[in-house]
């Protein structure tokens, strides 16, 4: 018997678990299937000594709080600092990131094409548009949307842009600023700053998972119980099943783990068909390729890179060692790329190929000179990797959240919420953070209800969308989180 149990120990349940224990409520239990903590921001080391996360993971925030707990966990030296510098690999060249600024980087009939469509939309404005599709076309025209936009978003989310809505969208996606495109045509310049992540930090050593091993070692060892698989979430009785038969009762049920599953074990047959309709969601295949050498010139300083095209299969590759060099096992002979492939019913992917495919891709698109440089392979599926934003899914969830808030089990963090526009680390750790704040204190929480406001600035801490007559609690919790 627990007052709060919690599912799930990536960052959502380790926040809400760290809170619990900033606010003095010491009964709590934390249970992953899992052999680590992290979840989907775990990180590996395999057999040959190349460390790799599940995809390439960076560390950007909307939040105080956030910051400082990540100062805390791997200190202030635990760092590495970057500046973003991403590319598309598009046309046999580099284009830096935004694409939309740096057109002029395209071969002469693709620039063509990307400029008229600019000056078509902007002459003739599009209708509001419903879908991700027609967003595309009436944000950036035709031209951008062909070349680059359309084949991307397909390749990344692995659903058909029409299938997609629009509100998620926010700060996440760059619009053009058509002055702009002219003036870094008429001048030559690359144009690389846009963003939210244009600077980050990456931990110094152990990959991402570094972070959330560091928050889980400063919790209480007996409140945590890894390798433990919920199978059954009993509603009425407020009982948690694990595989050996173990049965967990609480107060309160924090869920973090997908949305569709809680459905599924809880036995709520009868919300099966809006979570389908509602709640798409697309694989993530991770490729790590450990390799002899050095990257050359041309990968040297970069960060990721994209690829639209059709000649590899993945949609994003990271240069991981280019993160800390402690992603390989000796940098002086080392280095690592890391490249990630979606899947879903609309984009079926030969899982048995896959490695092999992979390295194809890599010498196709000449990530990759020689297949003898490659010392290691390494490869990891999250069946749940992106939370699709389709076009039903608000209205989903505005039915799916509140029916299992009404039987005190709240469904928070990136597939638990199953909003992407607030699924990052900084995120679902705040979700983990607020709920506890909202059951222990009243107070709102704003990451899992109102995603623009989040994302449209930093947030100090306390928010400011508490009451000031908050203020005494600041001192307190400042000090027990460790932020200064
Ligand atoms: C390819 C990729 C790239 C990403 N890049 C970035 C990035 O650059 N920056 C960033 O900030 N974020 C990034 N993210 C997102 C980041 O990984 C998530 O924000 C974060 O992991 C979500 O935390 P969570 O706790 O909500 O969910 P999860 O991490 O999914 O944790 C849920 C936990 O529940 C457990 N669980 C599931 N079912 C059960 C069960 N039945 N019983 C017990 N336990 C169970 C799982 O084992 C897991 O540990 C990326 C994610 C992916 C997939």
């Amino acid at each position: 018997m627990t007052r709060f149990l919690i599912l799930g120990a990536g960052p959502t349940g380790l926040g809400a678990a760290r809170q619990l224990e900033i606010r003095g409520c010491r009964d709590w239990a934390l249970l992953d299937s899992g052999a680590q903590p992290g979840g989907l921001a775990a990180s590996f080391t395999d057999p040959q000594g190349f460390t790799w996360d599940i995809g390439g993971h960076v560390q950007f925030s909307h939040y105080d709080y956030f910051d400082a707990a990540m100062d805390e966990f791997l200190g202030e030296d635990g760092w590495l600092h970057h500046q973003r510098a991403a590319y598309v690999w598009l046309r046999e060249r580099f284009i830096p990131y935004p694409f939309q600024n740096n057109i002029r980087r395209l071969p002469d009939d693709d620039l063509d094409r990307c400029l008229q469509g600019l000056v078509d939309i902007t002459r003739s404005p599009r209708a509001e548009p419903r879908t991700f599709r027609d967003w595309i076309h009436a944000k950036f025209g035709p031209g951008i949307a062909d070349v680059f936009l359309l084949p991307y978003n397909f390749k990344v989310w692995a659903y058909p842009p029409e299938r997609m809505g629009v509100g998620w969208m926010g700060e996440r996606v760059a619009v053009t600023d058509l002055g702009r495109v002219l003036s870094n045509l008429v001048h030559a310049r690359d144009d690389v700053s846009w963003g939210p992540n244009n600077t980050f930090r990456f931990p110094r050593q152990g990959g991402t998972g570094e972070i959330w091993r560091a928050c889980a070692a400063r919790l209480p060892r007996s409140n945590i119980f890894l390798n433990t698989e919920a199978v059954e979430v009993d509603l009425a009785q407020r009982m948690v099943r694990t595989t050996d038969g173990t049965a967990f009762t609480y107060d309160r049920l924090i869920s973090t783990i997908p949305l569709k599953e809680l459905i599924r074990l809880s036995g709520q047959g009868q919300l099966k068909a809006k979570a389908e309709q509602g709640l798409l969601h697309s694989s993530s295949h991770i490729v790590g390729l450990g390799l002899r050498g050095a990257p050359g010139p041309e990968l040297a300083g970069k960060c990721w890179i994209y690829f639209p095209e059709n000649n590899c299969p993945f949609y994003r590759v990271t240069v991981f060692s280019n993160y800390s060099p402690r992603n390989v096992p000796d940098i002086t002979k080392n280095w690592s790329l890391m490249c990630e492939v979606s899947e879903s019913s609309c984009k079926p992917v030969n899982r048995a190929s896959l490695v092999e495919d992979v390295i194809q891709g890599a010498l196709n698109t000449r990530l990759l000179e020689d297949r003898d440089d490659i010392v290691s392979t390494w490869q990891y599926t999250a069946e749940y990797g992106y939370p699709t934003p389709g076009l039903d899914r608000d209205e989903a969830l505005a039915e799916l959240i509140p029916y299992f808030e009404q039987y005190d089990v709240f469904s928070r963090g990136r597939f638990g919420m199953w909003k992407y526009e607030v699924s990052n680390q900084d995120h679902s750790f705040m979700q983990g953070v607020e709920i506890v704040e909202r059951l222990v204190t009243g107070r709102p929480e704003i990451t899992a209800t109102d995603p623009d406001r989040v994302n449209a600035a930093k947030h100090p801490w306390p928010y400011d969308e508490w009451a000031e007559a908050e203020a005494p609690c600041r001192e307190t919790l400042m000090s027990a989180s460790g932020a200064t």
